[in-house]
């Protein structure tokens, strides 16, 4: 793994990175790519990389990669994965424009798809959009949450009903109620450590199966046993 930051700078989950090196991922940290070179047959034989400083704190707040010059080297490799950021390809908002009979699909200041936020409803009334094509790169399950509201709003929209959000769910938790204090639990509970979740051995993780094992019995009867309530 070639990075032009050092790990302190990494925005990934820690415990990804830990995992990783256990599974046998070298890192290379502030090393940037410089340029890909081909063999004889047009194929991937290696990369340049140069060396980098850390120079002053950038907009994102972390310390900006600066080349060092004349530390360029050449490192042999067989695949390069490139890790460089996503963004959503709008190529088609022309087409469906094109054909669109009342409105216009439109690209928001982020280059992702236009949609009200609380109905995702986009510019062309019978058309929603929901996921990563409108947050740009999130999770799964704010994808999932989003289907959900779209799907709602699509429900609305072809009952001939006015598209709204749906009513909030109302959620029992006790902090709709009021905010949490240290005081009401700090010394009145037993400060327990979380059981450590049993994993596959690191040199056996090159295969589809699962690395976190799960609890035994005793690990979740310990576990559950650290709620509050
Ligand atoms: C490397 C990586 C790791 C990730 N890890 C996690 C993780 O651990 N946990 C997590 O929650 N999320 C993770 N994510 C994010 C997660 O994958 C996305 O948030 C999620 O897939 C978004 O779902 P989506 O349905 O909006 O978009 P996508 O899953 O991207 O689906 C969009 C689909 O539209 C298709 N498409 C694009 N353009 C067109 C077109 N013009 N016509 C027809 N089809 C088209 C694409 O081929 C694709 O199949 C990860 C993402 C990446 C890239």
């Amino acid at each position: 793994m070639i990075y032009r930051r050092t790990e302190a700078e990494m925005p990934a989950n820690p415990i990804e990175i830990h995992e990783s090196k256990l599974e046998g991922v070298e890192y290379q940290f502030l090393t940037a790519p410089v340029r890909v070179n081909k063999d004889a047959n047009g194929k991937v034989k290696s990369m340049t990389l140069i060396k980098m400083g850390l120079g002053e704190p950038d907009a994102s707040g972390r310390r900006r990669p600066v080349p060092i010059e004349g530390s360029e080297y050449d490192m042999e490799f067989d695949y390069i994965l490139a890790a460089i950021g996503q963004k959503t390809d709008i190529n088609f908002l022309d087409d469906v424009n094109k054909h669109a009979k009342n409105g216009e699909l439109k690209a928001n200041k982020w280059g992702d798809i236009d949609a009200n936020k609380i109905t995702l409803q986009t510019g062309i009334p019978s058309v929603f959009a929901a996921g990563d094509g409108v947050s740009g790169p999130a999770t799964i399950i704010e994808a999932v949450a989003q289907a959900k509201l779209a799907s709602h709003s699509c429900h609305l929209y072809l009952t001939g009903q006015d598209v709204a959000a749906p009513k909030k769910e109302f959620l029992s938790k006790k902090d709709n109620f009021h905010q949490l204090s240290k005081d009401e639990f700090v010394n009145r509970y037993q400060h327990q450590i979380r059981e450590e979740m049993p994993v596959l051995e690191a040199d056996v993780r090159k295969s589809f199966n699962e690395v976190e094992l799960g609890y035994t019995h005793e690990q979740a009867h310990h576990e559950v046993g650290r709620c509050l309530e």
